[in-house]
């Protein structure tokens, strides 16, 4: 196997004088319909990660004055309604408009997105036209929400179960796909009758700014959908104290999260967390290994690395080891990346140049445990954006930080295997559960291996894929709860069992 661990050619210099980076966008906060600065009036401003020096968004950095107006009013407009009680089909006709808001404004979103997270352009649309479908899926299915009757509890009972919407939901997002994220979220809270503030990332609130405005746009009412931006701990804390917020869906690190459960804890609030994940991606002897390596790529570059659900340890039968990386390493060496706005560019820039410092400390801390970089590893051309180049190491063993945290960036930990039992054991030894994918041509061995693994979204012989129909979530540390599907609905949706009498109940105390 030839070992290079240096790499330059496949990276697309961004291009500092691209005309789209020329005027930077001005969000305020949307608050009961009603388009507003901070309080305190101050401002967080955001360089395009991939285009050093070039601001492209300012939106105000929120106090927790402006989360109490957010809450106030999402709690007003949920128990004066009229939301919470119009019927299915009105509320669904609403969703629907929204999503087709979103289809006509897929290039200004895109571009927003692109440029506040790093990731390419076409990627990007590719996103927003996806948050379509799901706001159509949710829009549709939320007509038909409905609750049991129970006709066999005795001859004079009948039992009903009703559901209805939870109330105010608090919904906090990451920085790696805020429109995704958001789209995964509110439109099955509203679909269930719930009134929503959500509270974006501080370094990518354009695009959830944008979504609340076009969604009053397309008839939704003053202060179902409330946004309030600016950092966690001034903002986002106070929708898990505040006791009119009935329900915290929060995505984001393991750290946040377990410290934003231990609040909503305090409060008996009901939370829903998507935290991290290490993903593996077993790899059998009998798989299609052109496939496995282009999937291995996808599932270990697609964001930069920076995606829960990447596919960040390659779990591979040793048999077919070194054939499978020659192939990895040749396509990882041409594979374009750079300049998020380049047209080949298939992985862009890191969010922040601290993010781009810790993968490359786990880097260091790889090489230092002992394992074989054999490519990348290193920032490339940083005076013009928080850039990594693609990397991979092999002879990883399952105790080394790199194959236990995420790291969350396009860093490959490759561990061999002899067994197929061996492979599940590795595949499930981590901390996290959110997902995994199983390379094979033999059906049997995929199936009854996924059977096996604890994750919330198995693959087989893809990666990184997903529909609105399909549940999404954590097992073990990578959260709780399951969004989107019929599933998704039950997160914001509360069960009240009706149990009714006919004719003269049977006196409890004869007399
Ligand atoms: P993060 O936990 O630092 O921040 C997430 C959000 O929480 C941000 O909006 C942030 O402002 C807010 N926040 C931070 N401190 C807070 C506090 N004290 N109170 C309230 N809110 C607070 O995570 P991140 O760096 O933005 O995102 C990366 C992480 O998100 C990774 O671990 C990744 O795996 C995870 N993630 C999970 C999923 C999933 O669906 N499971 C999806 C995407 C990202």
């Amino acid at each position: 196997m030839t070992i290079q661990p240096r790499l330059q050619d496949n990276f697309v210099a961004p291009n500092l004088s691209d005309a789209r980076l020329a005027s930077p966008r001005s969000y305020r906060m949307l608050i009961d319909g009603k388009s507003v600065e901070a309080q305190g009036g101050q401002t967080i401003t955001r360089e395009s990660p991939g285009h050093r020096g070039k601001v492209v968004g300012e939106w105000p950095a929120g106090t927790s004055a402006d989360a109490d107006l957010a809450i106030a009013a999402a709690r007003r407009a949920f128990d004066q309604g009229p939301w919470p009680h119009m019927s299915g089909a009105e509320r669904s006709t609403i969703l629907h408009a929204v999503a087709d808001k979103i289809l006509t404004h897929v290039d200004e979103l895109g571009l927003v997105e692109c440029l506040e997270t790093g990731k390419p352009l076409a990627q990007a649309k590719g996103e927003i036209a996806y948050c379509a479908d799901l706001w159509h899926y949710a829009a549709g299915m939320s007509r038909g929400l409905e609750g049991d009757t129970h006709n066999a509890i005795g001859a004079n009972r009948l039992g009903l179960v009703l559901r209805e919407p939870a109330g105010v939901v608090g919904i906090i997002t990451p920085w790696n796909f805020p429109f995704i994220i958001v789209s995964e979220r509110v439109p099955w809270a509203l679909g269930a009758g719930c009134t929503v503030v959500v509270k974006p990332s501080e370094w990518t609130s354009g695009t959830t700014i944008r979504l609340a405005e076009l969604a009053l746009e397309a008839g939704l009412p003053a202060g179902v959908l409330n946004v309030i931006t600016g950092y966690g701990p001034a903002v986002g804390q106070a929708l898990a104290e505040d006791p009119r917020v009935d329900v915290l869906a929060f995505t984001g690190s393991v750290r946040v999260g377990t410290q934003l459960a231990a609040i909503a804890a305090a409060g008996i609030k009901r939370v829903g967390l998507e935290l991290g994940g290490k993903g593996p991606q077993i790899v059998f002897a009998d798989a299609d290994l052109e496939a496995a390596a282009d999937g291995i790529a996808y599932g270990v570059y697609h964001n930069a690395g920076q995606c829960c659900i990447s596919g960040s340890r390659l779990i591979v039968d040793n048999a077919i080891r070194p054939a499978l990386l020659d192939r990895l390493l040749d396509l990882s060496r041409r594979l374009p990346f750079g300049d998020p706005l380049g047209d080949t560019t298939r992985f862009g820039a890191m969010v922040t140049r601290d993010h781009l410092d810790k993968v490359a400390g786990y880097v260091r801390t790889g090489v230092e445990e002992g394992a074989e970089l054999l490519l990348g590893g290193e920032a490339v051309d940083a005076q013009a954006g928080n850039f990594f180049a693609p990397t991979v190491f092999d002879r990883v063993r399952p105790d080394m930080r790199i194959a236990q945290e995420e790291i969350f960036g396009p860093v490959l930990a490759t561990i061999g295997f002899d067994s197929a039992e061996e492979a599940v054991a590795l595949a499930n030894g981590t901390p996290f559960g959110l997902s995994a994918s199983v390379w094979s041509r033999d059906l049997e061995t995929a199936v009854q291996t996924t059977r096996k693994l604890r994750a919330g979204r198995c693959w087989i012989n893809s990666v990184i894929d997903g529909t609105p129909e399909l549940p999404i979530g954590g097992y073990k540390k990578s959260g709780t709860g399951r969004e989107l599907g019929r599933y998704g609905f039950d997160e914001y949706s509360q069960f009240k069992g009706i149990h009714m009498t006919m004719g003269r109940p049977q006196p409890w105390f004869e007399h």
